[in-house]
């Protein structure tokens, strides 16, 4: 993993802007977050943000918006990715991150796919200390959400622990 210093604002437009030539689906962003800087992978955190977004737009084929929310604590950025799709049956939702998991149902043959893509994801938000999980109505629509400690207070931990390295910059009026 190379660590750097993320806007997942930034992302989230990035790969939305991405898909928009690719599907007649609405796609929302509502950023209601005051900070979203996250230490991490930039390209994983991107296939993450890919994923949930085809997926959203795949398993709804009747149309909809796909609504990305970005909101924040002192402590962790919350992202949800919410489609208005054909859902997930409550029985199937625990299985769905381990690798090669599929909901085999006349509604969704004709939708492809390997069943790599959120067991991929979960492995990339664990490996960032975040959290994942999933929120759904069969018929009504799916969300998937995801959280990662804001970098703000990884500082502050490294701070609190002693760790190595230069203070932190003092900022000194000057007044003359
Ligand atoms: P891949 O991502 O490897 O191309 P996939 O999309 O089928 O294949 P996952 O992304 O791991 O695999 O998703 C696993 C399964 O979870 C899907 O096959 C689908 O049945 C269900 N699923 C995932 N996201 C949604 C969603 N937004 N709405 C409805 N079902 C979903
Ligand atoms: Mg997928």
């Amino acid at each position: 993993y190379r660590m750097g210093r993320l806007s997942m604002s930034e992302m989230i437009i990035e790969t939305a802007e991405k898909f928009r030539t690719q599907t007649t689906h609405p796609i929302v962003f509502i950023d209601d977050a005051s900070d979203v800087i996250v230490e991490g992978d930039r390209e994983r955190l991107a296939q993450v943000l890919m994923n949930l977004i085809g997926n959203a737009i795949k398993f709804s084929p009747q149309g909809g918006n796909v609504t990305i929310s970005l909101r924040n604590d002192s402590k962790n950025l919350h992202v949800s990715i919410q489609d208005e799709g054909i859902g997930i049956p409550a029985e199937d939702i625990p299985k769905l991150f381990s690798k090669f998991q599929r909901i085999d149902n006349s509604s969704r043959r004709k939708i492809g796919g390997t069943g790599l893509g959120l067991a991929i994801c979960q492995e990339i938000i664990l490996k960032h200390d975040g959290a994942i999980w999933i929120e759904s109505q069969e018929g009504q629509g799916t969300a998937i959400h995801f959280e990662l400690p804001l970098m703000s207070e990884t500082v502050e931990y490294a701070t609190q622990e002693g760790a190595e390295g230069n203070p932190p910059v003092m900022i000194v009026e000057d007044d003359m």
